[in-house]
């Protein structure tokens, strides 16, 4: 019996060690961190970069601040890095400097192979280019932000064998740009992208005709690939490789997690690069061939993204926290 025991404790431990990470997950948090980048009044990329209250630049301090708050309470276990780059296009008619908030989990075994978990920290309204009218953003992105935060601090209290990257990008309503500037980063890097998870309106349950669903996630996954070259698509003839792009499979193999997990949402597989017309930050990724998927609200809510603060006949626009379902 005695000979037992050093066994039996190894496996309680391993079982309560495995058993933390979901039950750790607090809504508490999640709501404080939304509450917070709110509380910034606007996160539009070209907003205010100085002010220590309102804008993007005091949204990324608090981001920076929170990833080092998360690495002190696991000994140093995150590298926060600041990638950045001077931007200009349609959607940014001034030169503007563009920063990503990242915090780095290296892995025991092999640390150049990585896991990216996302979400924008920018958000927007109506008129694409006004940096200036306030701009919550809750679900749109903050919800995205506020799982990337929550997910370090449960996850980085573990080891892994590989390396996992939490992100907080921006520019994304101007055209994706802080996922390309981490796509780039990822590969100037060395890294081997094992999977890009990127969370884009996360944190609602009802859509525009009031209809409610609380019981899947939306995963989005490309099939034609955009990296397919004339011999990649021969070969995807050849083989029926159209329905098994990298993003696909990690698709498929998240709906098989899910499915093993009877409290957590189900999937709902889109199979598509993103909903029709529009975009994310996954995109990027998926041009230079790394395995990316977007994870939704299992549906669209209009009136509650991308919209002026405003009530219009009697219906009321905006991206606000009371529209979210926390639970
Ligand atoms: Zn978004």
């Amino acid at each position: 019996m005695r000979i037992c025991l050093p066994f039996l404790s190894l496996v309680v431990s391993t079982a309560a060690m495995a058993a933390a990470p979901e039950d750790a997950i607090n809504e508490t948090r999640l709501r404080a961190d939304v509450e917070r980048m709110v509380g910034f009044g606007t996160r539009h990329t070209l907003s205010t970069q100085t002010d220590p209250e309102r804008g993007i630049g005091a949204a990324r301090n608090w981001a920076e601040a929170e990833f080092r708050k998360t690495s002190a309470a696991c000994g140093g276990c995150l590298d926060v890095v600041l990638p950045e780059r001077m931007i200009a296009g349609d959607r940014v008619p001034v030169p503007t400097r563009l920063v990503n908030v990242v915090a780095i989990q290296r892995g025991t075994e092999r640390p150049k192979e990585v896991v990216i978990v996302q979400g924008h920290i920018d958000s927007r309204v109506s008129q694409i280019l006004d940096a200036t009218s306030d701009a919550p953003g809750a679900n749109d992105d903050a919800s995205g932000v506020a799982l990337v935060m929550e997910a370090a601090r449960v996850l980085s209290q573990l080891k892994y064998p590989a390396t996992i990257i939490y992100a907080a990008l921006s520019g994304e309503e101007q055209g994706l740009l802080g996922g390309k500037l981490l796509a780039d980063y990822a590969a100037e890097q060395g890294w081997t992208v094992k999977a890009v998870l990127n969370n884009d309106i996360v944190g609602g349950s009802r859509g525009s005709d009031g209809y409610r669903d609380d019981k899947h996630v939306r995963v989005l996954s490309e099939g034609l690939r955009a990296d397919a070259t004339d011999a990649l698509r021969a070969q995807m003839r050849r083989f029926g490789g159209e329905n098994d792009s990298p993003s696909r499979n990690i698709a498929r193999w998240i709906g098989g997690l899910a499915a093993e997990d009877a409290k957590g949402l189900a999937v709902r597989q889109i199979w598509r690069a993103d909903r029709m017309g529009r975009g994310g930050d996954q995109l990027p990724f998926s041009d230079k061939g790394f395995p990316a998927i977007r994870f939704s609200v299992a549906v669209e809510d209009y009136e509650h993204q991308h919209q002026d603060l405003r009530i219009e006949n009697g219906v009321k626009f905006g991206d606000t926290i009371d529209e979210m379902d926390f639970p």
